[in-house]
C-alpha cells in the first residue's frame, strides 16, 4: 500500500504548485479516465525516500462566488474521502480568510489525518501569517514555498511518521 495525500485548500494559495513538485514530470493525468472527475488530478508523487500518491483538487478556480462555497464543500469531502492524509493549504501572505476556515472544519470533522501548510512562506511577508495558522488548531503550520521549493524539508519531517502507517 502506498499512502494517498490530498492537497486541498482554497483556490490561489499555491496547491497546484506544489503538486507539481512532488510529482514533477512523473504526472500522469487520469482526467479521461470513466469515474475519474477532471475536477480532482492524482499523480506519483515522491520526496526524498518517500513514494505515495498525490491528489490535487482543481477546478475551483472557474467557479463563481455563487457555485464556490458548494462546489469547494463536494470537491473538498471527496479528495478527502479519499485521502489517507490531507495537506490543507494556506497563504501565509494573505493569513488565514473565512474561507480557509470553512475548510479547516470540514477536515477537523472528516479526515484522518491533516498537515497544515502555511505556503508563500518565502520572506518575511509571511511571517504573521505563519503565526495566525497556529489557531487553526490543526497543529504546527509547516512553512513552505511551493513556487521556490523552501520548507520541503519539514513537509517531510511530518509527513514521514504518516507514511509508515500506510
Ligand atoms: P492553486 O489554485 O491553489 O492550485 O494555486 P496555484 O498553484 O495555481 O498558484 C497560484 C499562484 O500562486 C500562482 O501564481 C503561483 O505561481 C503562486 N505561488 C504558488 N506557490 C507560491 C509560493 O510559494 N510563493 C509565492 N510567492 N507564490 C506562489
Ligand atoms: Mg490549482
Amino acid at each position: 500500500m502506498t499512502m494517498t495525500l490530498a492537497i486541498v485548500g482554497r483556490p490561489n494559495v499555491g496547491k497546484s504548485t506544489l503538486f507539481n513538485r512532488l510529482v514533477g514530470k512523473r504526472l500522469a493525468l487520469v482526467d479521461d479516465q470513466p469515474g475519474v472527475t477532471r475536477d480532482l488530478r492524482e499523480g506519483p508523487g515522491r520526496l526524498a525516500d518517500l513514494r505515495f500518491t498525490v491528489i490535487d483538487t482543481a477546478g475551483l478556480e472557474e467557479a463563481n462566488d455563487d457555485s464556490l462555497q458548494g462546489r469547494m464543500r463536494r470537491l473538498t469531502e471527496r479528495a478527502v474521502d479519499m485521502a489517507d492524509v490531507c495537506l490543507f493549504m494556506i497563504d501565509a501572505r494573505t493569513g488565514v480568510t473565512p474561507t480557509d476556515e470553512v475548510f479547516a472544519e470540514i477536515l477537523r470533522k472528516r479526515a484522518d489525518h491533516v498537515l497544515l501548510a502555511a505556503n508563500k512562506g518565502e520572506g518575511s511577508a509571511a511571517d504573521a501569517g505563519v503565526l495566525e495558522a497556529f489557531a487553526l488548531g490543526l497543529g504546527e503550520p509547516i512553512r513552505l514555498s511551493a513556487e521556490h521549493g523552501e520548507g520541503l524539508n519539514d513537509l517531510y519531517a511530518q509527513l514521514q511518521p504518516l507514511a509508515d502507517l500506510f
